[in-house]
């Protein structure tokens, strides 16, 4: 997906900055925070949305609920949201799936 800026934020192309980096997943701060903390989990692999996850994508969508794990106890948060919008009307805006971590701590 040439044109989408998850894939390219992902990719390392405009300098981000990663809480978290592996083969398949990264962590960056939202631009647009909604909370004192507020992450981006985001697959590399490009995928639209929840609602275009194939079953081989089952191990990776927890994958990002790990790696949110350990972001969070890395800032050491003793609580926090975990939110996936899914669809225009489920107020999906960048359609490469991620899920959001938000906490009013950190
Ligand atoms: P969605 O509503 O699609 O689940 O959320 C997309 C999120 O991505 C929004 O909270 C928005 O602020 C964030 N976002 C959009 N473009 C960029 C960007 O270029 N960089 C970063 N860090 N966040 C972005
Ligand atoms: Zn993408």
């Amino acid at each position: 997906m040439s044109d989408c800026i998850f894939c390219k934020i992902s990719q390392g192309q405009f300098g981000t900055s990663f809480l978290y980096e592996d083969e398949e997943i990264v962590v960056f701060r939202d631009i647009n925070p909604k909370a004192k903390t507020h992450l981006l989990i985001v697959p590399k692999k490009h995928i639209d949305s929840v609602m275009t996850l194939e079953e081989s994508d089952e191990l990776l969508m927890g994958k990002l609920v790990m790696a949110g794990k350990k972001v969070a106890a890395d800032l050491k948060l003793d609580g926090y949201k975990l939110q996936i919008h899914v669809g225009e009307s489920g107020g999906q805006e960048v359609f490469h799936v991620h899920v959001h971590l938000l906490s009013n701590q950190g």
